[in-house]
């Protein structure tokens, strides 16, 4: 039939080169256990055809792909994946693996937010912060929350991308992505989930009622940010466009985020039989699993050893613990209890961070070298899970050698300059 003719004379052309179609995706990533669940694929698909899988979580195609190649692009276990690049200029150097090497000679360090790549990164002013007013369920000075109240209460923002509780009953302690819009919807949101939340996937922000052009800060852990920063340095005018709704980003330190039924519901509910409705806090600190009850008593404190295993596996390959993409990077290594450790790290981020400082208790930050340290061991962990041997029919790229002849000859990876 007449219509069919075009159809028919494409029948033996050959498929453009460099196309990238979501099942790589899949089998590169999501498939191979290495997902980081940051949803930077959904937000980055022009077609809206990758959706989320009720049973598992995880990205899924919910419609025709066109091999357009960005959510491979953009995906920070994927084409995005510049923590893999770091080694490099380590390997290359005499130091050995245990130094890490990373400045501005190294042609990757881009992404990072620029020189210089080592010690805490780019950072404007350093600082360790807690909100003047004192509210419970904040994770440790309440930083976060108070930033985002004053950027609400100024008109500098419209909303901001965060994680709240889960509504469901049988998903407590679970966090689920949500644009705040009052201070009360930041503060219901605050403290830390220990679960990623398909965080961009929120991103399409029809739900919200926000009104044309609005603006977005963005909390997430350091992978959201660097799939955000991407995206926004994209250099074409369709797709991805989700992203220039976000005028502030700010990352939440980060050496691992857990699966949440391997850690609430498996270890933590079911193991060591935590009431998890009586539950007021769970931290991650000095190598420690601490749950803490509303009256005080520890129901858990622990070596996180015993809970690596729930980890993501994806988690182990990333070498972002500071968040050198964000425009504020905050944490609580660094900072005496009670305080956040705040690292900004661009102009943007300063005035954010000035519009909000009448609302904060601001002081030197503590112990920086902590910060670095522990940045320091986050590379280590990431250079050695690349040093697994290289299984062809395993999980794509695990390889080292492998994945830089790919990346070298891919014409996507000027994606990553972003400067
Ligand atoms: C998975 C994870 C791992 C972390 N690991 C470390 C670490 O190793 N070292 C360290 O120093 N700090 C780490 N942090 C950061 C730390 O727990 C605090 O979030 C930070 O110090 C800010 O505290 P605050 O009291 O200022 O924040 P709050 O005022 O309590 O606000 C926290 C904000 O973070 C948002 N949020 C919570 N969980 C998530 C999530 N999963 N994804 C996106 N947004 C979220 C909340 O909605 C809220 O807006 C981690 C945080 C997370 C979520
Ligand atoms: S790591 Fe992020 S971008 Fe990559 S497949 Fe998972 S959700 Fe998508
Ligand atoms: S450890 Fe890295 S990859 Fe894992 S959630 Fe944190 S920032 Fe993302």
């Amino acid at each position: 039939m007449k219509r069919y003719r075009l159809r028919e004379e494409m029948n033996g052309i050959d498929e453009p080169p460099g196309k990238v179609w979501f099942w790589e995706l899949a089998a590169g990533v999501i498939d191979a256990d290495r997902c980081i669940q940051c949803g930077t694929c959904v937000a980055a698909c022009p077609s809206n055809s990758i959706g989320i899988s009720e049973d598992r979580g995880l990205p899924e195609l919910v419609k025709m792909c066109t091999g357009c190649s960005l959510c491979w692009d953009f995906c920070p276990r994927g084409g995005l994946r510049y923590e893999a690049l770091w080694p490099p200029s380590t390997a290359a150097g005499d130091e050995g693996p245990e130094v890490v090497r990373s400045d501005a000679s190294d042609p990757y360090w881009k992404i990072t937010g620029g020189p210089p790549a080592e010690g805490l990164g780019a950072v404007v002013e350093r600082y360790a912060v807690r909100s003047a007013t004192r509210t419970d369920g904040v994770q440790d000075g309440g930083a976060v929350s108070a930033l985002l109240i004053a950027l609400l209460a100024s008109g500098d923002i419209d909303g901001a991308l965060v994680a709240k509780p889960s509504s469901d009953p049988e998903e407590p302690w679970k966090g689920v992505a949500t644009v705040a819009r009052t201070p009360a919807e930041v503060l219901e949101a605050s403290g830390s989930f220990y679960n990623q939340t398909m965080a961009l996937a929120e991103l399409d922000l029809g739900r919200y009622q926000l009104g044309p052009n609005p603006r977005l800060a963005v909390v997430g852990t350091p992978c959201e940010v660097q799939g955000i920063r991407a995206m926004q340095a994209r250099r074409w005018a369709t797709g991805a466009h989700r992203v220039d709704s976000v005028v502030l980003t700010i990352a939440l330190m980060c050496t691992k985020s857990f699966d949440y039924e391997g850690l609430i519901l498996r270890e933590l509910k079911d193991k060591r039989r935590v009431d998890l409705d009586r539950v007021a806090k769970i931290d991650v600190i000095d190598g420690k699993m601490i749950v803490e009850y509303r009256d005080g008593q520890l129901a858990v404190n622990e070596p996180i050893k015993n809970f690596h295993h729930t980890a993501l596996k994806g988690c182990d390959e990333c070498a972002d613990f500071l968040g050198r993409s964000a425009d504020i990077s905050m944490g609580s290594v660094g900072s005496l209890s009670g305080w956040t450790s705040v690292l900004i790290r661009s102009e943007r981020g300063l005035a954010a961070f000035e519009r909000a400082r009448p609302r904060l208790d601001v002081r030197a930050l503590d112990d920086p070298d902590a910060l670095v340290r522990l940045d320091k061991l986050d590379k280590r962990i990431a250079f050695r899970s690349l040093e697994r041997p290289f299984d062809p029919d395993g999980p794509l790229f695990v390889d080292y050698e492998e994945h830089v002849r790919h990346y070298e000859a891919s014409e996507r990876r000027a994606v990553v300059s972003l400067r």
